[in-house]
């Protein structure tokens, strides 16, 4: 049995990413039952460059000071060895990309007032990172975690603070599903940018797929900059529809804040009902 640290006792590996391998582990501190079990994030140090163990050190103080009931809990970083290892909170129920492709695969769809919940609980998450000066800058189905079916956002794997309004480091690479026109024409990433991401990933709960497809790289960056949005399915209510809109408004400074769709009468009377 392999225990880390003298602490964590790694229970079975729940995959690898583009730094390193993500482990189950049981906390034999914990005494809390229900918090027993966590997630170790295992970076092997050697393999990083300077500046990306920069970024990993990031990662850990951007999620350290984060304290929300949708936003991926972070526990403790240390450094193990060879390995750089980051202790979060563990979601039992798995990513939204996998979500949307079991819905997928049985035929079913996921019910209006299911994704009018998880999109408010997104909606809070990234209003309370954008008050405290925090983008994600890459909010993706994979990142979006289910916790006792609460979303829990996750991997700020590459997610900055921003220091001023000018510094908007737009050395943005990743999927391009959820890249926003601005960030396609190089115009920086900013707040606005994940508000966009969110509006791809509300097509996705209600869809089933992405919002933006295409036969190759160019065609799903032609589609985001200068193409019509996708078409609505049609068992998703209009007030719905209107926010998608919003969502993905092209130009970012048109673009409503997080905080913003958060006033749109439809949502803000959804909040009402679910207090
Ligand atoms: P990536 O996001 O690049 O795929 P990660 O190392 O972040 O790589 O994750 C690897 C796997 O572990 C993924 O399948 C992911 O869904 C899962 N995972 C990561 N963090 C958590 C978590 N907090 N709770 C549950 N599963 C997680
Ligand atoms: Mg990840």
């Amino acid at each position: 049995k392999r225990v880390i640290a003298n602490r964590y006792e790694v229970k079975k590996r729940l995959g690898h990413g583009n730094y390193g391998t993500a482990w189950l582990v049981q906390d034999r501190r914990t005494k809390d039952e229900k918090d027993k079990l966590k997630v170790l994030k295992e970076i092997p140090v050697g393999e990083l460059q300077p500046d990306e163990t920069l970024d990993v050190k990031h990662e850990a103080d951007l999620q350290r000071n984060l304290d929300h009931p949708s936003i991926v809990k972070f526990y403790d970083c240390f450094v193990d060895g060879e390995n750089f290892c980051i202790i979060t909170e563990y979601c039992e129920g798995g990513d939204l990309d996998v979500k949307i492709h079991e819905c997928k695969k049985k035929g079913q769809v996921i019910p209006e007032y299911q994704v009018v919940e998880w999109l408010i609980q997104l909606l809070l998450a990234v209003q309370y990172m954008h008050d405290r000066r925090v983008l994600h800058r890459d909010l993706k189905s994979r990142n979006v975690f289910l916790r006792n079916n609460m979303i829990k956002i996750g991997d700020f794997g590459i997610s900055r603070i921003l220091m001023g309004t000018t510094d908007m480091a737009s050395t943005f690479i990743g999927t391009p599903f959820y890249m926003s026109p601005e960030v396609l024409k190089h115009e920086g990433y900013n707040a606005k940018s994940d508000v966009w991401s969110l509006g791809c990933l509300l097509y996705e709960l209600v869809a089933l797929k992405h919002a933006f497809e295409g036969q190759s790289l160019m065609g799903v960056m032609y589609k985001i900059v200068e193409g019509d949005l996708p078409e609505w399915p049609k068992p998703y209510s209009q007030n719905l529809q209107e926010v998608f809109h919003k969502l993905l408004i092209k130009d970012p400074a048109k673009r409503p804040s997080a905080s913003e769709v958060l006033k749109t009468p439809f949502i803000a009377s959804e909040i009402e009902q679910l207090k």
